[in-house]
């Protein structure tokens, strides 16, 4: 096919998903996350991968995310329905062009780590760029949830966005009046949060961040904690406490969590709560 083709088919794929749902489509060249550690490679899933389609979506509503009841968040922020429409655009593709395509995993390998850094994928294909609170912001809509094609179909890649969203004007401001900006300030890394950084000529510097104190807020009813609290249960002699943990507010939550959800599910979002980059979306009359 010459390159006209490749370029229509890029078009009529990245329109398709665009269509089920993706905010966000974009197209990198997998070559770029090669120096990624052994098994993070895209070739260590597919062999002769040569493009990397990038699908950003299904991001909280606007009414959740204006919800008076924290709770809510806690329960909608999940990677499902993007991780199926990357299974389908993959499927497609498959069928279609007869090109292979592998929609990669939302879940973790080995040793709790991610199949591919879906971050790196999505910041080389400019499907966002990189922030100070962590997740690849779209300068449009903000935080999206994810989702990462490789095929060895041959695609004109788009590559990383010409501007960051991060740090936004508002925020550039926040940091030259009061030296934070709204997701520091929400989550203060040297005052219980897990967010630190500098403003410096429009760019993030020194960025800090505490992993394991922000993955334990926004996992906090998920896998590590049933692990932990059925390892007390099956330590625990006494019944009466046995069951107190099995039944409690936290057991169940987390069950709750665990089985009616997809992958990935968030349960913090107060740093991006507190982030501009992408409000207009959340705001309706
Ligand atoms: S997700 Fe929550 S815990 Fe993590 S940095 Fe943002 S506000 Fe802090
Ligand atoms: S609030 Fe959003 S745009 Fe502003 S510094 Fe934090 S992550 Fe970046």
């Amino acid at each position: 096919m010459d390159e006209l083709d490749w370029v229509s088919i890029k078009s009529g794929l990245l329109e398709m998903a665009r269509k089920r749902g993706a905010e966000v489509a974009r197209v990198g060249d997998p070559a770029l996350l090669e120096d990624a550690e052994p098994g993070l490679r895209p070739s260590d899933l597919l062999t002769d991968v040569k493009s990397m389609i990038v699908l950003g979506g299904a991001a909280p509503r606007a009414a959740e995310w204006q919800s008076p009841r924290v709770e809510v968040m806690e329960t909608v922020g999940t990677a499902d329905r993007m991780a199926a429409l990357g299974s389908s655009v993959a499927r497609h593709i498959e069928d279609t062009f007869g090109y292979y395509a592998l929609n990669v995993p939302t879940s973790t390998d080995e040793n709790d780590k991610a199949f591919l850094d879906f971050k790196a994928a999505a910041i080389a294909s400019g499907a966002g760029s990189a922030s100070l609170a962590g997740p690849v912001l779209d300068p449009t809509y903000g935080f999206l949830y994810l989702t990462v094609i490789l095929t060895t179909l041959p695609l004109p890649v788009d590559g990383p966005l010409q501007e960051a969203a991060c740090p936004a004007p508002q925020c550039v401001e926040m940091w030259d009046e009061k030296g934070t900006t709204p997701c520091m300030a929400v989550c203060p890394i040297d005052d219980g949060g897990c967010l630190g950084g500098e403003i410096q000529e429009g760019l993030v510097i020194k960025r800090r961040y505490n992993e394991e104190k922000c993955r334990d807020r926004v996992y906090h009813y998920w896998t590590p904690g049933y692990q932990a609290a059925l390892e007390r249960v099956l330590d625990e002699p006494d019944a009466r406490k046995r069951k107190m943990i099995l039944y409690g507010s936290f057991f169940t939550r987390t069950m709750w969590s665990i089985t009616y959800s997809g992958v990935s599910q968030g349960q913090c979002f107060e740093c991006i709560r507190a982030c501009p980059v992408g409000t207009e979306q959340r705001v309706l009359i």
